[in-house]
């Protein structure tokens, strides 16, 4: 069963010649238990995306579906409620936490939102156990986000979030901005909640190796479409749009800045968004397209989605091919990560 979904999900920014759409038409769904990992530059939507999934950009079409029920575009009981049952955490805690209440205040708020209306005895011990289940010494209920550690924030940011008791929840880049150690160990708190909540999640970032480490199915978004999706393992060990093939080869090491990675050398600058090339947006970048092949022209005249549909491998590339014999350049996951842990 699916528990989040977008249908032909679009959210545009701004009119005319300054106008862009950044999100064009996106289907996808996050079923009920798995971990969808959402990947592409930045710039390529995934925010948004994730914003318009629970409600905070309005959608210029399509619709988010909770449980197969549309959501209601305008504010009232339903779309509150849709607050309170996708939670979000970003890349920067405090846009999640209000400064001026206590790590306690935050996740007591937070649960009595959630169906656990509780005396205020049962609602500092439930604040403790939110703080333990995030690795976070309850002792810290009485402290203010700004006396705390960026990694702490995050966690904080975390409990506060499951407090509210969600049926899914999107962590848009939420390791971007620790450091390396912290980064994996928020990670592994993921994979760990992950398995004993149950919960749906989204996860979303420009590092592949990180959306890889925590997700059961991977979607690749390129200038605001997904372009590939499909369960991890199988899109990591037969890419079959040129796109995910250059991001596989351009796994940046842990802690890479995005700027450092070879796919920004091998592709060169991203389109302008304002004017997106016609037909599949990528062409223009792409190693197998018109560019190199001059007769490919279906390329530039239609969208690969079209059609897409029946296609065995969720693939949006006219020319999708398997490279066998090539295995991606991608460390062990669990290896990769401990390194980093030990650092
Ligand atoms: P990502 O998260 O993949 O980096 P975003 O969703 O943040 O991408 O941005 C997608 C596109 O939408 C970018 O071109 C960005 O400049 C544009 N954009 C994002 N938010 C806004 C906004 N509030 N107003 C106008 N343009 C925006
Ligand atoms: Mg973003």
């Amino acid at each position: 069963m699916t528990t989040l979904a977008a249908s032909a999900l679009t959210v545009h920014f701004g009119h005319g010649d300054r106008g862009l759409t950044a999100v064009d038409r996106v289907d996808l769904e996050v079923p009920e238990g798995a971990t969808v990992g959402l990947v592409g530059e930045s710039g390529s939507g995934k925010s948004t995306l994730a914003r318009a999934l629970c409600g905070l950009v309005p959608a210029a079409g399509g619709e988010v579906l909770l449980d197969g029920a549309p959501v209601p575009k305008r504010h009232g009981g339903r779309a509150v409620d849709r607050r309170r049952r996708v939670q979000m955490i970003f890349q920067d805690p405090f846009a999640s936490l209000n400064p001026r209440m206590s790590v306690g205040e935050a996740i007591g708020e937070a649960a009595a939102a959630g169906r656990g209306g509780a005396r205020r005895g049962a609602r500092r011990e439930q604040v403790r156990r939110y703080l333990e289940l995030v690795h976070l010494d309850p002792e810290l209920a009485g402290r203010y986000p700004s006396r705390l550690s960026g990694g702490q924030r995050q966690r904080v940011a975390i409990a506060r979030a499951l407090a509210a008791r969600p049926e899914v929840l999107i962590a848009d880049e939420i390791t971007s901005s620790l450091d390396v150690s912290v980064q994996s160990a928020v990670l592994n708190l993921m994979r760990e909640l992950r398995g004993e909540l149950g919960i749906s999640m989204m996860f979303v970032s420009h590092n592949l190796a990180t959306v890889r480490y925590v997700s059961d199915h991977l979607a690749v978004m390129y200038l605001g479409r997904i372009v590939e999706i499909g369960p991890t393992e199988t899109v990591v060990s037969d890419p079959r749009h040129p796109y995910t093939q250059a991001l596989l080869r351009a796994v940046p090491r842990l802690g890479a800045s995005p700027a450092e990675t070879a796919a920004d050398v091998e592709l060169g600058d991203p389109p302008d968004p304002h004017r997106p090339p016609p037909g599949c947006h990528f062409h223009p970048r792409c190693p197998v397209g018109p560019q190199a092949v001059p007769e490919r022209t279906i390329c530039v005249e239609q969208d690969p989605r079209d059609g897409a549909a029946d296609r065995p491998h969720r693939t949006f590339c006219h020319f999708a091919s398997s490279s066998p014999g090539r295995a991606p350049a991608v460390p062990p996951r669990e290896e990769q990560f401990h390194v980093a842990r030990d650092r």
